[in-house]
């Protein structure tokens, strides 16, 4: 298929070349399954750091999925846990060794973009997380406590007046800002890191789905329309678009959860002075939480979650949704003219966790994803952890939760039905 209309599709201009689908059965070392940034990257560090020239299947285009449509946010961040429940669920030393990892994610996307001269329009750094009700700023200054207690970091508690500098319009009842983390266009870097990862001696083949696979005597046979691939090695960089059908080991381990993105036309002078004079990544204290940012050509990009179903992710409601929950932050901006709006698939995990894992079942298979959400730095980390197992490091983190596989959905039938009933919880809660 071809990449769903989105701004960033429309401005990133000529995508770098692929090595098309694949044509005839050939034999490799390691096949990636998914041509996002987990693949791209496990793809890049394998030739670049381990001599390893994988071949990449793709079942569309390169960065089709969440990595061409997301929020541009790159951040120290990997999953939905807040950092007191991974306090209290793993310990602080975990939190600590987690933190070291989200932490040298980000440098990698870093690193990527400088030493590749990837051009993806990266802006100034700075995030805020935004009290959206007067209520949640206690909850900050908690938050705040631990970063610089527990991990020794410098995040900033802003007061509602001094967030106005940043935040303008309503619900901005101060903030916890965090000095490292940037935004930038996420497929530019998508297609920068698939530039990357050709010159180092990998091969992508878009439009080669996985339809079949099979494995015996550890080698495994993975069946696309122009031909078959027989790996030694596979990694599995599906994440939230992972059909049930790819394998029963790799099935039901991630529960795809729908977010959408709207861009409104671009701000006069005065609106921008009115809402978001920067240039800073911002989302707030809901539990359905908005994430928001000023793009270079003064639109305003803003996200939320959204439907349940696939079937319902096209019901003109979440648009509409989206659109008020910005009125409702900026008033002077209802009814703005939206000239953009598209979805995607994030993976949560059954611990809201990411993983890089060893697949149970399998020999010689590996999966990274479960980003919930918060991966555009973490899983180009995640595609460096893989290329680490491939070649034969079972623990490439000190952080063990990482590396266990995540357990599969309990009650699978009845997940969206649960889903339904606490999404409806969370609104009741963030309208309270
Ligand atoms: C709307 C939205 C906003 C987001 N905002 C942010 C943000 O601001 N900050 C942040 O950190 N994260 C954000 N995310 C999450 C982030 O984009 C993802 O965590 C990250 O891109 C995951 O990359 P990936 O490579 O693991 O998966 P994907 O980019 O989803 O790639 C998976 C690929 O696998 C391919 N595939 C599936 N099945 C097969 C098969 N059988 N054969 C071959 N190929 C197959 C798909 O076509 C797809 O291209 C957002 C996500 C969405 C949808």
């Amino acid at each position: 298929m071809p990449h769903s209309s989105s701004y960033w599709v429309d401005t990133a201009g000529t995508a770098p070349p692929d090595d098309g689908p694949l044509k005839g059965d050939i034999e490799v070392d390691v096949a990636i399954i998914g041509a996002g940034y987990t693949g791209l990257s496990c793809a890049l560090h394998l030739a670049r750091e381990h001599g390893i020239r994988a071949v990449v299947l793709e079942a569309n285009q390169v960065a089709w999925g969440c990595s061409g449509r997301n929020g541009s946010f790159a951040r120290i961040s990997g999953g939905r846990v807040p950092l007191a429940q991974l306090i209290s669920r793993y310990g602080e030393n975990t939190a600590k060794q987690y933190f070291a990892e989200m932490t040298a994610g980000l440098n990698t996307v870093r690193g990527l973009i400088r030493e590749g001269r990837i051009d993806c329009d990266a802006q100034p750094d700075g995030v805020y997380k935004v009290a959206s009700n007067a209520k949640h700023v206690e909850s900050l200054k908690r938050e705040v406590g631990l970063y610089h207690d527990v991990l020794g970091y410098g995040a900033q508690l802003v007061s509602g007046d001094q967030v106005q500098a940043v935040h303008r319009g309503a619900e901005s009842f101060g903030a916890l800002y965090m000095p490292d983390g940037f935004s930038m266009h996420p497929l530019k870097l998508a297609w920068g890191v698939h530039r990357l990862a050709r010159e180092a001696g990998a091969t992508v083949h878009v439009g080669s789905p996985v339809v079949d696979w099979t494995s015996a005597n550890g080698s495994h046979r993975l069946v696309t329309p122009g031909g078959v691939v027989t790996a030694r090695k596979v990694v599995v960089a599906t994440n939230g678009y992972t059909s049930t059908a790819l394998n029963r080991a790799t099935a039901g381990r991630v529960l795809p959860v729908h977010s959408q993105i709207i861009v409104t036309r671009p701000l006069s002078a005065e609106e921008k002075r009115q809402t978001l004079p920067g240039s800073e990544c911002m989302f707030d204290t809901r539990h359905l939480l908005s994430y928001y940012r000023r793009l270079p050509d003064d639109r305003i990009l803003f996200g939320g979650r959204s439907a349940i179903t696939g079937r319902e992710a096209e019901s003109p409601k979440h648009r509409q949704n989206l659109q008020d929950a910005l009125s409702r932050k900026f008033p002077m901006l209802e009814g703005i003219q939206v000239d953009y709006n598209w979805g995607g698939w994030v993976a949560v995990s059954e611990s809201s966790l990411p993983f890089v894992c060893k697949v149970p079942e399998l020999e010689n298979v590996f999966a990274g994803g479960g980003y919930a959400g918060s991966g555009v730095s973490f899983s180009l980390q995640v595609g460096k952890r893989l290329a680490q197992m491939v070649t034969g490091d079972p623990h490439p983190t000190e952080v063990d939760f990482l590396h266990q596989c995540p357990k599969r959905f309990p009650f699978q039938p009845f997940l969206r039905m649960g889903q339904r009933m606490a999404y409806a919880w969370y609104r009741f809660k963030d309208a309270s």
